[in-house]
């Protein structure tokens, strides 16, 4: 199965290797156990179903909640050309029932479909009536009410595994890995807990940073500047921060859309889709955006505040780089933010112990903006792991900043703030400070303090800043409220008693994230077109990172292109010729001269030059540069037995052939069971046990890739 397995991921879907997990979900899904997968966000969930939906003969149903995605997912897999549908509430009646005929009809090996559909009595009759071999549940943390995202609709999908014969293999997926979350799914859908498959939670492209103490809105506009085309995601705790911030950026001109709760539907939809098509770059959000979204080039995502809790936080923090890309997760920490979560928990209708739970969740947020060693230790400490590795790449390892002692400038600060009777806010202390000409300060009298003016040597803003990191330090605390007013904190006590120095580092640095080079863009553009022509969002031809390698490996023909990530044979044959003749062009044009791209992907033997007098290999060339048997033939004039009895005759010289590409993954078992039976390696008596549709090429390929075991008389 697994080779099997390996075969789908380098044809279909152009990769090399499994990633971490994907190799155990997949043998256990395809040995028909039932099976849990915990995998952060971006891990790759996917392809653990959409390849066993590949190797097993009937249909995989996904459930999934975001029906607003379906149409992306299926659009990408299709251009892959695994055969897939979906159904759901956006689709006109007409359609949906051509839709189910064709899936009554086999035309599909995927079909995803929204929960509710569950409640629909006609389509479960349909569910009855086919031959469905796996149910995927994606986001299945929804189906607990322990999870973030409870769907009440989830709870249907037990009475439908019930209700389908033969039973279907199920396999559900999340990236929460909270215990709780973990045993309602194990016992709501009957896992086995040796069947839970849990990977690490480490996403080594991930760089983290937290942010503090700094004027977030100029660090956010110096961030997006000096990283601008990529592509980002900010997140707000409010809608009304949405707003603010989204309207901030759209002054400055910056490509900028929102999403919140607020707005309409259609509205939502417009945004999302104007970002998932490249449309714009950024997109200012509350936490209502993302979930399921498959945008792999998302290069960094910035939260302006802290969210609950760190599954949240890590949730949306792991949308960025899906494409394995070096990406950044920043987190503009200030300890007030904590005060809005503790509301929003306050005023929800969670019981108290359920909001106990909540403010303790809530707390170790609050200490990740705090913690002063690795990021990423603490992430994966958090979700369990034991003893994680300090990252050595997160800002709190790189940091190394020097220290400022700034116990003097502090004091002023902190006794003018005594002196104003701790009833103000930030603006007017630094105001005073400052020596401000305004007139509610000479109003109050606040002109005759002896701090007044004790800063006048710095401006108003850099004043406010030194504020925002005396708070974030913890010397000052922001009372509740639009308009907190400062207080003095014990340790502001000590620092003004000479106990306690303190300490400042300087700016930090923001990082440029990618410099994409010349020929990238105009690879970006191509896909650019492509995408316009089939109306897809870009990354669903190819991912930024197939275009960046690409754009380094400079690949000469179509066996080249075949060795970067993210080309299989279908997308090969779709836009390989494209992409090929403006990479030739820019070499060209540039007078670059190139190597073979290195083989990475099958350990393949290469073929000698001398190839053109021994015709078998000339036949092997060609299969190589991805060609098809019927192809060949033709090209070739030569007829398809020959063509096939010449790969045979490689095979037996120690050329390699992946024998697995000739024989459909359906067929497989149908063709051993006959060898077994026939007590024989000759074709015919094979042949007659079968049906029509297996051909006699398939039985051969069979027996070829088998032929140890057939020799020694195992098969
Ligand atoms: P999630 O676990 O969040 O559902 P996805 O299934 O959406 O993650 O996968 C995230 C990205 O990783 C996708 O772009 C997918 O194509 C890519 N990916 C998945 N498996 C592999 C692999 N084995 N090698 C390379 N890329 C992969
Ligand atoms: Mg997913």
């Amino acid at each position: 199965m697994l080779n099997k397995a390996k075969t789908v991921l380098q044809t279909y879907f152009g990769y090399d290797h499994f990633r971490d997990g994907q190799e155990d979900i997949i043998q256990k899904v395809s040995g028909g156990k039932d099976t849990l997968a915990i995998m952060p966000t971006g891990g790759g969930k996917s392809l653990c179903y959409q390849i066993p939906a590949m190797l097993f003969p009937g249909i995989t149903i996904v459930i999934s909640p975001l029906i607003s995605l379906m149409k992306d997912q299926v659009d990408a897999l299709e251009k892959t050309g695994i055969p897939s549908t979906y159904i759901n509430s956006t689709l006109p009646n007409g359609e949906i029932n051509e839709r189910l005929n064709d899936i009554y009809n086999g035309n599909y090996k995927l079909v995803y479909i929204a929960p509710e559909r569950l409640e629909v009595p006609s389509f479960l009759r349909l569910l009855k009536e086919i031959h469905i071999s796996l149910l995927a549940i994606d986001e299945a943390h929804c189906i607990s009410q322990w999870g973030h995202d409870f769907r009440p609709s989830y709870l249907q999908i037990k009475n439908l595994i019930s209700q389908i014969k033969p039973k279907p293999v199920v396999l559900a997926l999340t990236a929460t890995a909270t215990p709780q979350v973990q045993n309602d799914i194990i016992e709501l859908l009957h896992i086995q807990k040796e069947h839970v498959v849990m990977t690490g939670f480490e996403r080594e492209n991930l760089q983290f940073q937290v942010v503090k103490g700094e004027d977030r809105d100029r660090f956010l506009l110096n961030y997006i500047e000096k990283n601008s085309g990529q592509a980002g995601i900010i997140y707000a705790a409010t809608r009304k921060e949405v707003d603010r911030i989204h309207l901030l950026l759209e002054r400055k001109g910056l490509p900028a859309g929102k999403y919140h709760a607020g707005m309409s539907e259609a509205e939502r939809n417009q945004q999302q889709e104007r970002f998932l098509f490249d449309d714009i770059s950024i997109m200012v959000a509350t936490n209502a955006f993302g979930m399921g979204i498959n945008k792999s080039n998302v290069r960094f995502v910035i939260h302006y505040q802290i969210p609950r809790n760190m599954e949240s936080y890590y949730q949306e923090a792991g949308r960025a780089g899906r494409d394995g890309e070096e990406s950044a997760c920043i987190l503009l920490f200030a300890p007030q933010d904590a005060q809005i979560q503790s509301f929003l928990i306050e005023q929800s209708e969670m019981d108290e112990g359920r909001k106990e739970h909540e403010y303790s969740k809530l707390r170790k947020m609050v200490a990740y903006g705090h913690t002063e060693s690795c990021l990423q230790q603490y992430i994966l400490f958090y979700f369990g792991e034991e003893d994680p590795p300090e990252c050595g790449k997160c800002g709190n390892c790189t940091d190394s900043r020097e220290h400022v002692d700034v116990t003097i400038d502090a004091q002023k600060v902190l006794s003018c703030i005594r002196r104003m009777n701790e009833r103000f806010g930030k603006t007017m202390i630094a105001k005073v400070l400052t020596g401000s000409a305004d007139k509610k300060i000479k109003s109050v009298g606040f002109d005759q303090l002896t701090t007044f003016g004790i800063l006048k040597e710095r401006n108003q803003k850099e004043v406010s800043e030194f504020i925002d990191f005396l708070t974030a330090e913890g010397y000052l605390l922001p009372t509740d409220g639009q308009y907190p007013v400062l207080m003095l904190t014990e340790n502001a006590g000590n620092v003004l008693r000479g106990k306690e120095p303190v300490f400042r580092k300087e700016k930090v640095r923001i990082a440029q994230l990618v410099e994409d080079n010349e020929l990238f863009e105009l690879l970006r553009e191509l896909r650019r077109e492509f995408a316009e022509k089939e109306k897809v969002p870009p990354y669903v031809i190819f991912s930024d990172a197939t275009l960046r390698e690409m754009s380094a490996a400079l690949p000469r023909n179509d066996n080249d292109l075949l060795q970067i990530k993210g080309i299989g044979e279908r997308k090969l044959e779709a836009y390989g010729t494209d992409f090929l003749s403006v990479i030739n062009a820019y070499c060209e044009e540039k007078d670059i001269e190139r190597k073979h791209v290195p083989m990475m992907k099958v350990e393949k033997k290469s073929v000698s030059k001398s190839t053109k007098d021994s015709s078998h290999l000339v036949t092997y060339q060609m299969l190589q540069d991805g060609m098809e048997i019927e192809e060949i033939a033709l090209e070739r004039e030569i007829s398809e037995r020959t063509v096939e009895s010449h790969l045979i005759k490689c095979d037996e010289e120690g050329h390699e052939i992946d024998w697995d590409q000739f024989i459909p993954s359906q067929y497989e078992e149908m063709i051993e069971k006959a060898v077994d039976e026939a007590e024989s390696t000759r074709l015919t008596p094979i042949k007659e046990l079968l049906p029509d549709e297996i051909s006699f090429f398939m039985i051969r390929a069979f027996l070829q890739k088998n032929k140890e075991k057939v020799t020694k008389g195992e098969v």
